[in-house]
C-alpha cells in the first residue's frame, strides 16, 4: 500500500465507521435483506427502495467490525441514486479491489472505495469488506433473503 493509501484507508474507516452515512432502516424500502459473516461476527440488514430501473435510497442497521460498517456507509453513499446497471458495474469494481485484481478504474475515479484496496493486504478482513455489497447484490437481484459469507 502507498503512503497515499494507507492515509485513505485510516481516513476514510475511521470517519464512516464512527459517522455512519444512511445508518437507518428504510420506511419506504421495496427490499430487505440480511447479511451475517460468521467469520468476524458482522451482521447488518440492508433495505433498498427500487424505483424503476432506480435505487432511489439505501439504508442499513446492524452491526460488526469498523471495515463492514464503513464500507457499508460508503456503499449506500455511493449508490444511493445510481441505477441498477451501475450498482452492478460497481459491485465488480468493489470485488476486484478488496482481492487485490487490477481494475480498469484509477485512484481518482474510484474516490473514496479506494481506500477498500488496503483490505487486499489483509484476506480475513476481505469478507468483512464485500459482506454489505454481497447483500445489497441480492436485494437488487432479489434471489435471497439472507447472505452468509460462508
Ligand atoms: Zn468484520
Amino acid at each position: 500500500m502507498t503512503e497515499q493509501l494507507r492515509e485513505l484507508y485510516q481516513q476514510v474507516i475511521l470517519d464512516h465507521n464512527r459517522n455512519p452515512r444512511n445508518f437507518h432502516e428504510l420506511e419506504h424500502a421495496t427490499k430487505k435483506v440480511d447479511g451475517y459473516n460468521p467469520l468476524c461476527g458482522d451482521h447488518y440488514t440492508i433495505y433498498v427502495e427500487i424505483d424503476g430501473n432506480t435505487i432511489k435510497d439505501i439504508g442499513f442497521t446492524g452491526n460488526g467490525c469498523a471495515i463492514s460498517k464503513a464500507s457499508a456507509s460508503v456503499m449506500s453513499a455511493t449508490l444511493k441514486g445510481s441505477t441498477i446497471a451501475e450498482a452492478r458495474q460497481l459491485f465488480d469494481v468493489f470485488h476486484k479491489l478488496v482481492t487485490g485484481e487490477p481494475g480498469s478504474l484509477s485512484t481518482a475515479e474510484l474516490g473514496r472505495l479506494a481506500a477498500f484496496s488496503g483490505v487486499s493486504e489483509f484476506p480475513a478482513r476481505v469478507k468483512c469488506a464485500s459482506l454489505p455489497w454481497h447483500t445489497l447484490n441480492s436485494a437488487i437481484e432479489g434471489d435471497k433473503e439472507t447472505v452468509s459469507t460462508e
